[in-house]
């Protein structure tokens, strides 16, 4: 990585950065962060031909995938779109439309928070979680409204988290989720290292009538939270037009394993038939 870490400024064409999204190809928001971090680096792109939006982690395994390369909005940005999802398109960057490895890896910027543990369905953040899992420093940007998006803080916050970064490794959180408030730079009331918040949303269902009379129901988060979130988290971030900045730890086993866990264990080796493991 050939950069100076004293220059706030630096810029390197051998710093590879990977651009991604779960909006699709054509979304406002990916462009907005290519453009932005060309400032920072060699930008790259890959994304879905349309929007995976709630998607999660999910790859194609059962079917093929196709790929091609595109014209870019933004000059001299390789560009590839993919019929698949936002994990998908990490892998074929990482595995085969590249031969050169990436420093980082900037999946966004998405419009619509994602947060709480809902974030484990967002696409958006599935890649960065995907990318960080083959040890690419990577981070998800979403901005909280889904219309009258404003992305220009979003693009600016995207481009100084990456710069710093790649600047010092060593500082790294690996994987960081962050959200922005859908407001103009003098909106933003501060900037928050937070936790991620129970539940950002509840899941509605509306149901309807098709043409044949066949009932249908779609899913909707348009519910809002059942309660109010506890300070310090993503949540409260934005609801107080904080930016909001969620390390998240890969390892999400929870390691106070209670004694009622063990009780559960034992009853499993019983079940089967097997030597208790303390003998
Ligand atoms: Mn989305």
């Amino acid at each position: 990585m050939a950069c100076d870490p004293a220059s706030p400024f630096f810029r390197s064409q051998d710093l590879r950065i990977l651009v991604t999204n779960d909006d699709g190809i054509y979304a406002e928001g990916l462009w907005a962060l290519a453009r932005s971090l060309q400032d920072v680096g060699d930008v790259h792109v890959v994304a879905p031909d349309r929007d995976q939006s709630g998607i999660g982690t999910a790859k194609t395994l059962l079917t093929i995938i196709r790929s091609q390369e595109v014209p870019p909005p933004v000059d001299g940005v390789p560009t590839y779109s993919v019929q698949g999802t936002p994990t998908d398109c990490v892998i074929l960057a990482v595995e085969s439309l590249f031969s050169e490895p990436f420093d980082l890896l900037v999946s966004g910027i998405n419009a619509g928070a994602n947060m709480g543990v809902d974030l484990f369905s967002s696409g958006t953040f599935a890649a960065a979680l995907y990318g960080r899992s083959r040890d690419i420093p990577s981070m998800a940007v979403s901005v909280s409204s889904l219309t009258e998006v404003k992305y220009d803080v979003a693009a600016q916050v995207a481009r100084t988290l990456a710069r710093r970064l790649l600047e010092n490794p060593a500082l790294s959180p690996p994987l960081l989720n962050v959200n922005l408030p859908n407001t103009d730079r003098d909106g933003v009331k501060g900037v928050q290292v937070t936790q991620l918040a129970p539940k950002a949303w509840s899941e509605g269902v509306e149901i309807g009538h098709d043409s044949r009379r066949r009932t249908y129901y779609w899913i909707r988060y348009n519910k809002p939270p059942p309660e109010a979130p506890p300070e310090g988290t993503d949540v409260w971030a934005i609801l107080n037009d904080r930016v909001s900045i969620t390390p998240i730890d890969l390892n999400a086993t929870n390691g106070a394993s209670p004694d009622g866990l063990h009780e559960l264990a034992a009853v499993v080796t019983a079940t089967l038939g097997l030597p208790d493991a303390k003998e």
